[in-house]
């Protein structure tokens, strides 16, 4: 085992939540502050032996049948949906995500390992080729040992994308997942131990910043993943470039919103609550800027605005509780800050901009409006219950106001006019576009962005062609020489 429990439960002071110490892997609930447990990072001999680990581990599982490994994702899967409360309890302990939610992303996580151990020998079939003369075809053999960078918002779910295709594809993972969700990271190690998994197929690293350029300077790494913010993705994917390994990125995004005249307005608000305020707002695809045309802006923002106040603060363990802490108290302080420059730059603030009167990481919901070009907010990603709304002319209007973002990951366009939907949809600049629903996810949907938002896909019949060799073969017919 690499890792090791250090200490547990030293309270915060007044119910507040403790200043951070040098610890980076801390379990620290905060709906209470309540630091649950911290773990050491490994030492770099640690981590030798993790990557000779991983290394031979490659070698034996790339040769292994599609059936084999099959199984083992199937088992992993099989006991992720077996054990559903066991696994989202730690998700609402460390990060705060409501209970029926994060028993949701368990659920989530489940569906994608069984969707690949079911479809993976199918995507990854030898394609056959007609060149002009002979015979050729393209076979799709792993890279290797694969690193993954992840961010806490959706603790398995992101790690599901990531393990289960490139494991059912030969690849073996390597995962440093973020700081303020240990447990959840050792869980889901121990899902693949638990499920059958040779040593070195799936292993977490507990590691610091500069281990993970260690770790992807090392030749023993193929590939690197990262999902995460824009600034974390740049530091990560230049590192992977400078030794010319691939990687995905999957960053930030600020998906739009879009709402046409032709709307059915009680429908749309309730999902504008679902889109923003899922997670707590804390989605990279979370409803971020509402484009509301003139004729429906005020009736929609009055709808919005009594949905959002009606949310109710309390302990996310609670089922009858609808509104969550933030992930940490470093996340709220950063978000009233934000908003707080938001507003002194022009912003006017329609609700929320403050914590909720209680002890925990709690942020009321917020709505902004008045946000000009010049304003940093206008550009900026908001990753909590902060809704940006805008009010445009027409359609026209709110496709240019769409595209005009670094960010490229989601958005969505509300109209009873499908066929108008799908148009909207095709003339904004985004990996992913909804018509009538946020944007979402499921195991069979590509998921990824353009611009800043990063690059690569995960999920899909798309998510498990980013770490194989698409190799050719070519049997020749031609003569020889004279
Ligand atoms: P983050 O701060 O970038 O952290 C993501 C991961 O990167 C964590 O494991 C973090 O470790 C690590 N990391 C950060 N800086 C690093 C560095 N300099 N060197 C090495 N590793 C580093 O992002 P976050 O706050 O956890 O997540 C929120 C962001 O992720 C938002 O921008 C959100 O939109 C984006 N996101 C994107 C997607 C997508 O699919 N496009 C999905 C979910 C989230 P530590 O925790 O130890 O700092």
């Amino acid at each position: 085992m690499l890792w090791r429990t250090i200490t547990a439960s030293h309270p915060g002071e007044d119910g507040g939540l403790p200043e951070s110490d040098d610890m980076t892997y801390q379990s620290v609930n905060p709906f209470d502050g309540k630091t649950l447990k911290t773990f050491d990072e490994l030492t770099n001999a640690q981590l030798e032996m993790a990557l000779e680990t991983a290394e031979k581990c490659f070698e034996t599982w790339r040769h292994t049948t599609f059936a084999h490994r099959a199984k083992v994702v199937a088992k992993a899967a099989a006991l992720m949906h077996a054990h559903v409360d066991e696994f989202a309890r730690p998700v609402t302990l460390e990060m705060g995500k409501l209970i029926d939610q994060a028993r949701g992303e368990v659920v989530l996580s489940a569906d994608i390992i069984e969707y690949y151990a079911t479809n993976a020998e199918r995507f990854l079939a030898p394609q056959r080729l007609e060149p002009t003369s002979g015979e050729a075809h393209i076979e799709s053999t792993p890279f290797g040992v694969l690193f993954g960078v992840e961010p806490w918002n959706f603790p398995y779910y992101q790690l599901a994308r990531f393990a289960a295709p490139n494991l059912m594809a030969g690849n073996v993972v390597m995962v440093k997942h973020a700081g303020c969700v240990p447990q959840c990271a050792i869980a889901f190690e121990k899902l693949w131990r638990d499920a059958g998994a040779p040593p070195g197929a799936y292993t977490n690293l507990l590691i610091s910043y500069d281990q993970v350029n260690r770790v992807i300077d090392d030749p023993r790494i193929k590939g690197v993943a990262l999902t995460g913010s824009v600034e974390a993705g740049k530091i990560v994917a230049g590192r992977a470039g400078q030794n010319l390994k691939k990687s995905t990125m999957e960053l930030g995004g600020s998906d739009a919103f879009i709402v046409l005249e032709d709307a059915d307005l009680d429908k749309t608000v309730k999902w504008a609550v679902w889109g923003k305020m899922n997670n707590t707002g804390q989605c990279c695809v979370a409803a971020k800027r509402f484009i509301v045309v003139e004729s429906l802006a005020d009736r929609f923002l009055e709808k919005f605005k009594a949905a959002l106040s009606a949310l109710q603060p309390g302990d996310p363990m609670d089922a009858a509780t609808t509104l969550g802490p933030l992930s940490t108290e470093g996340a709220l302080v950063k978000l009233l800050d934000q908003v707080g420059r938001a507003v002194k730059s022009g912003a006017t603030l329609v609700m929320g901009g403050r914590r909720v009167d209680r002890p925990g990481a709690f942020m009321a919901p917020t709505i902004l409006t008045n946000i000009k070009p010049e304003n940093p907010a206008y550009r900026e990603e908001f990753f909590g219950p902060v809704a940006l709304f805008f009010r445009v002319k027409n359609e026209d209007e709110a496709v240019t106001l769409a595209n005009d973002s670094e960010f490229g990951l989601g958005g969505c366009v509300f109209t009873r006019d499908v066929a108008r939907g799908k148009r909207v949809a095709s003339r904004v600049d985004t990996g992913m576009m909804f018509v009538n629903h946020p944007t979402w996810t499921t195991p069979d949907l590509p998921f990824g962005g353009i611009k800043n938002s990063g690059y690569g896909r995960e999920l899909s019949s798309l998510g498990i062609q980013e770490f194989v060799n698409k190799k050719l073969v070519r049997v020749s017919s031609i003569d020889a020489p004279a």
